[in-house]
């Protein structure tokens, strides 16, 4: 029973299993393979890379590790120019440093707070006047929601340079294609239906996707991420360098730098449990999304994040902006607020640019990623809040408004 003097936390977007897992990993004792490679990891790449639509996957110890070894394939120099969004977390943009690369950041978009093509298409004109045509772009899909990928893939192809797409935010997220039908052009579609129509898994069309199975992920093994693409060598080479880059042969001889980078078998097979329910806590985080925006909806100043018309988003975490010029308070009024009543709610991602380490890096765009930033609020979304947790945190911001 829960003291309501003291109500539990709320967290922003904990881990929630469906009671399988807890069956494949006992199975994975039973067997002894208590081991970075296993079973459950080549099951695991198969049913992941079949559930994205790509032809191939490499299990990894998180999805930095898979990012770096994304930029590894990619041979880059010392100062070679990489483009990122801005908008994301730091974790988009570290493996560049590790490779002694340099960022180049891209503003973010109004309807889908990620990297506007147009910007994108300017900061690589503008690469190439310098001397400096970009050796990379790395796309990140937000917040459960897809970039606009086909103009972006067809810039990247226009200049002969990879499109690697961080999707650790966005599995279970679908790309209609610009082109295409938008959301909001249907009424929703549930179960049987919308599964036959399902769109392209963001993180599929590039050379290659990264994926994350942290902790706060829509689906978790503690800790992990999956490497995938269309092509067989790249994925060969990442499991490579992932396994301490041995060479074949009897004793332990290296030619190259190697990491310690692969998935463990046991939490391959949490992954593996967890996969199955990806359909179910899409479902349950749109549902949360659709309770705040009816329960909050009213607010003044109060607006979400847009579902851009070309996709379907997941609402991995539900985020908005609040104009304090409007609404008569800011965010961190309404976070603090939150944060009292044990209830964790987060800034939106401080973009790139604006962050001391890359203080020194170029930038292209306007205003969009930082007034987002100083605005935007991401509210409790684990696909396992009940309705009352719901209803204490919308209670929670109308309070904070009614009492300002
Ligand atoms: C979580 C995350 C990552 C990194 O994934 P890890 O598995 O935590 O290393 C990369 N990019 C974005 C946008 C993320 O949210």
């Amino acid at each position: 029973m829960v003291n309501p003097m003291n109500p539990g936390r709320i967290y922003l977007s904990p881990p929630h299993m469906s009671g399988e897992e807890v069956e494949l990993v006992c199975e994975t004792f039973a067997s002894n393979w208590i081991a970075p490679l296993g079973p459950n990891v080549d099951a695991f790449e198969q049913e992941f890379a079949a559930r994205v639509g790509a032809r191939h996957a490499a299990a990894l110890s998180s999805g930095t590790a898979a990012l770096h070894l994304a930029l590894r394939w990619l041979n880059l120099q010392p100062g070679d120019e990489v483009i990122c969004s801005t908008l994301t977390f730091s974790a988009s943009v570290n493996p560049v440093l590790y490779e002694r690369a340099t960022p180049v950041f891209v503003d973010s978009d109004v309807c889908s707070w990620n990297m506007d093509p147009a910007v994108l298409a300017e900061a690589i004109e503008a690469g190439i006047q310098r001397g400096k045509k970009p050796k990379a772009v790395i796309l990140v899909h937000l917040y459960g929601q897809s970039a606009d990928i086909d103009p972006i893939a067809a810039t990247c192809r226009r200049h002969e340079i990879p499109l690697v797409e961080d999707a650790a935010e966005a599995l279970g997220t679908e790309y209609y294609g610009s082109g295409g039908q938008g959301a909001g052009d249907r009424e929703p579609e549930t179960g049987d239906r919308r599964r036959a129509r399902r769109g392209i898994a963001p993180g599929s069309l590039g050379l290659c996707g990264v994926h994350s199975f942290n902790g706060n992920k829509i689906i978790t093994t503690s800790g992990g991420g999956m490497l995938v693409s269309d092509d067989l060598k790249l994925i060969e080479k990442a499991r490579f360098w992932a396994t301490q880059a041995r060479d074949a042969a009897p004793h332990y001889q290296h030619s190259e730098v190697g990491f310690n980078y692969r998935l463990s078998n046991v939490l391959a097979a949490i992954g593996r449990g967890q996969l199955r329910v990806l359909d179910q806590r899409v479902e349950a985080r749109r549902r949360n999304f659709e309770y705040y925006q009816k329960a909050l909806g009213d607010l003044p100043g109060l607006v979400f994040m847009p579902e851009a018309r070309y996709g379907r988003c997941t609402r991995w975490l539900t985020c908005l902006t609040i104009d304090p010029k409007i609404a008569g308070l800011d965010r961190e009024k309404v976070r603090l607020a939150l944060a009292e009543e044990n209830i964790e709610s987060r800034p939106v991602w401080k973009p790139m640019h604006l962050q001391p380490l890359f203080k020194d890096c170029r930038y292209h765009g306007g205003e969009v990623a930082s007034r987002v930033f100083a605005d935007g609020l991401c509210l409790p979304s684990g696909s396992n809040l009940s309705a009352a947790d719901l209803d204490r945190v919308a209670g929670a911001v109308r309070r904070v408004y009614s009492d300002r």
